[in-house]
């Protein structure tokens, strides 16, 4: 039985990205949990309308709606959207997010500007669109979708992990800031999970990362999205300016 602190009814959570992967189960967990949701993709809407009907079909206010984090403009829209639709916004999860790996030597300029655009950038927008309602009710729970590859350098990742890195030091510095007023900000830094972001990956460095896995094997992203859920949640009231790590255990 889910414990009353760690229920969400009366609240709407937006999660960005939510059509796919991690984003969509932490969809479906604030669902379970009683929020409304709103989730926003960029490319796959057939697959955020199946994330929103999965979501309405157990009894859960939600839309899903396109918005490219990284425009200016889509964001303001996504968020008059959501909080005409569904209310303001309490609960954000920047979760959105691309990788375009390749050796820094070859990394191009759009290579750089792409990533980081999405990753931080968006993550800039969308919480300028959320906080200051957040802030006016004296209520509010940031999360940040950051990642192993922030902190333990990998090959190929410099544009993703100078995006990860800098949302890291986002997520502490708008903690000191936002805790005032009553607004948290934490991160969560997934390692190796299972979704269409690290299907490319090559078996061998897939191999070479498990083997810095303390369980020896991926995650899945239904073993992220609660951990997500939590800091939220009225049992994460003490925390803020944190990174968990969501990792089986790198080393
Ligand atoms: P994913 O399966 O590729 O899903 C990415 C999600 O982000 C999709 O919903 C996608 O929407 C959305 N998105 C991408 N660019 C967007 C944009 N410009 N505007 C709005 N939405 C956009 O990736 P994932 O593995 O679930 O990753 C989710 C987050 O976790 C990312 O921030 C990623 O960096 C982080 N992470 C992942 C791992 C991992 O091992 N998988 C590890 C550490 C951190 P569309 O469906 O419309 O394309």
């Amino acid at each position: 039985m889910t414990r009353v602190d760690q229920r969400f009814e009366g609240r709407v959570a937006v999660v960005t990205g939510g059509s796919r992967g991690i984003g969509r189960e932490i969809a479906l967990e604030f669902g379970r949990g009683g929020a409304a949701v709103a989730l926003c993709y960029r490319d796959h809407a057939d697959e955020a309308k199946l994330v929103a009907d999965e979501l309405a079909d157990a009894g859960t206010r939600a839309i899903a709606l396109p918005c490219d984090v990284s425009k200016d403009r889509d964001v303001a829209e996504f968020f008059e959207r959501v909080v005409s639709t569904l209310g303001p916004v309490d609960i954000l999860v920047n979760n959105a997010g691309v990788a375009r790996d390749g050796l820094f030597f070859f990394m191009d300029r759009a290579q750089w500007d792409d990533v980081l655009a999405v990753n931080l950038d968006g993550a800039y927008l969308c919480t300028k669109a959320a906080v200051r309602g957040m802030m006016v009710r004296r209520w509010g729970r940031i999360i940040n979708m950051v990642s192993a590859s922030g902190h333990v350098a990998q090959l190929g990742q410099s544009n993703y992990a100078a995006s990860k890195a800098g949302l890291v030091g986002l997520t502490r510095a708008l903690a000191r800031e936002l805790a005032p007023h009553g607004v948290l900000v934490n991160a969560v830094s997934p390692g190796l999970i299972d979704t269409a972001m690290t299907k490319p990956m090559k078996p061998e460095a897939r191999e070479g990362l498990l083997h810095r896995v303390a369980l020896g094997r991926t995650g899945r992203p239904d073993e992220v999205a609660p951990v997500v859920a939590f800091l939220a949640s009225g049992a994460a009231s003490y925390i803020t300016g944190q990174v968990i790590s969501v990792d089986g255990g790198l080393f």
